[in-house]
């Protein structure tokens, strides 16, 4: 009998599990350094939350979500992502009630029953922002910055950022209608037509040939917008323009998400085929309110972690990774292994990356482990060199070996390897 991953998840194994972590660590590195706080949320939440704060329309809730009854009859949906349940925990904290904007973010996985394929998968990994309680745009402005300076940082040259503002409360309505007027004159098959009447701005994000040819005169938010955001989408442009960020306007992106007000951005990458989005946000004003909270400003991004690892392999660009091992333990004889279990450990403790060949397998297989191990120094230790109180430091470079008295072992590696 053998298993294999459910269908549309993978491992992450060493090597390639190292690049994962220092992506997840890049994406969140600027965040931190710009006063955001760490937030861990349920890996389920009850099923009304994504509903409603996610939008019964979108795909995301009608057709992608995992949910299941537990034995206690509640309805749970495991998240398909992450700004409902940051905000419910805002919410159900009061974390609003104090110092704003509540800056926040988060690490993890979500779960979404979508069709696999190449950088769609249905367990990945994001990171995300969100920033609660203020409605400012330089706030917006700071958190396409982090991304921008995450995706930077990282050594990423091809994501091109779009930008568009898809209005509020105030020139949404209105703007609604005319596409809706003009979507409803269209040859549209009879789903599309229903998303015309429920969700009409996820229709501009049709890829199908057909659809799209007939949306070039479709009308765009950024000709229908109040003044109140056209002078707040404008000052989110000069912000970034003054920081030196290429940006392109995009009036026909849009989200999949229903919560999104004004500031709407994504980051493509143009080495990823289909699944070209490495991350996406925007300003969410609506989204409180319709969970039940106050009425509370917000602005935040998700980044796809797996999407920006196969964007650096596009690139061939290896991020920094954790060093392997530095030194790697040989004992030879079973005499050999408690005394090299104790410089082992000593070694770790003093800071050096360390391991030892397990499992008694000889002289020639315990060196191709330390060869393989990455380490630049093997220690070898025999009968003979306890007898002499000395360890055999082998150079994995240069083959060279001295023997060094093992109370001086562990402050020689210390300055060697430094
Ligand atoms: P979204 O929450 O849909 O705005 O997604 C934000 C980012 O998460 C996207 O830009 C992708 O990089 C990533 N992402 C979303 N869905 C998936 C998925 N099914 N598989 C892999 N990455 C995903």
């Amino acid at each position: 009998m053998s298993y294999q991953a459910p269908k549309g998840t993978f491992d992450l194994l060493p090597p390639d599990s190292a690049t994962f972590l220092a992506v997840r660590a890049a994406l969140s590195a600027p965040a931190r350094r710009a006063g955001y706080a760490y937030v861990e949320t349920p890996i389920f939440e009850d099923t009304a939350l994504f509903a409603r704060g996610v939008g019964e329309s979108t795909d995301v809730v009608s057709k992608e979500m995992y949910t299941f009854e537990d034995k206690g009859g509640r309805s749970l949906t495991l998240r398909p992502e992450g700004t409902a349940s940051v905000l419910r925990a805002v919410l159900e904290h009061n974390l609003h009630r104090g110092a704003l904007p509540v800056k926040l973010w988060y690490s993890g996985s979500f779960l979404r029953y979508e069709r696999p394929q190449a950088g769609r998968y249905r367990h990945f990994s994001q990171v995300g922002i969100e920033a609660v309680g203020v409605e400012d745009a330089a706030l917006d402005a700071e958190a396409v910055l982090l991304a921008v300076d995450a995706y930077a940082a990282l050594g990423l040259r091809d994501v091109r950022l779009l930008l568009n503002s898809l209005g509020d409360r105030t020139c949404r309505p209105a703007y609604r209608e005319a596409l809706q007027a003009f979507l409803r004159g269209l040859d549209l098959d009879a789903e599309t037509r229903s998303r015309v009447e429920i969700n009409p701005l996820r229709v501009l994000d049709d890829k199908r040939p057909e659809v799209l040819r007939q949306l070039e005169e479709a009308p765009l938010a950024a000709d229908h917008l109040c003044d109140d955001c056209k002078a707040h989408h404008e000052q989110v442009r000069a912000l970034l323009t003054a920081a030196g960020v290429t940006f392109e306007d995009a009036p026909r992106l849009v989200r999949g998400l229903d919560y999104y007000t004004r500031t709407t951005f994504e980051f493509v990458h143009d080495g990823l085929g289909a699944q070209a989005a490495v991350g996406g946000g925007g300003r969410y004003d609506g989204l409180s309110e319709s969970i039940g909270g106050p009425a509370l400003p917000g602005v935040g991004w998700a980044l796809g972690v797996d999407r920006t690892v196969l964007a650096l392999r596009a690139e061939g660009v290896e991020p920094a990774v954790d060093d392997p091992v530095q030194v790697f333990a040989v004992p030879i004889g079973p005499e050999a292994v408690g005394p090299l279990f104790g410089i082992v450990t000593e070694l770790r403790r003093a800071g050096i990356r360390a391991d030892l060949a397990y499992g008694g397998r000889g002289l020639k297989g315990s060196m191709k482990a330390a060869d393989r191990s990455g380490a630049t120094r093997a220690l070898v230790v025999g009968e003979r060199d306890l007898a002499d109180g000395v360890a055999q430091v082998k150079d994995l470079t240069s083959g060279e070996q001295v023997a060094v008295p093992l109370t001086e072992l562990v402050a020689r590696l210390q300055e060697e390897l430094r």
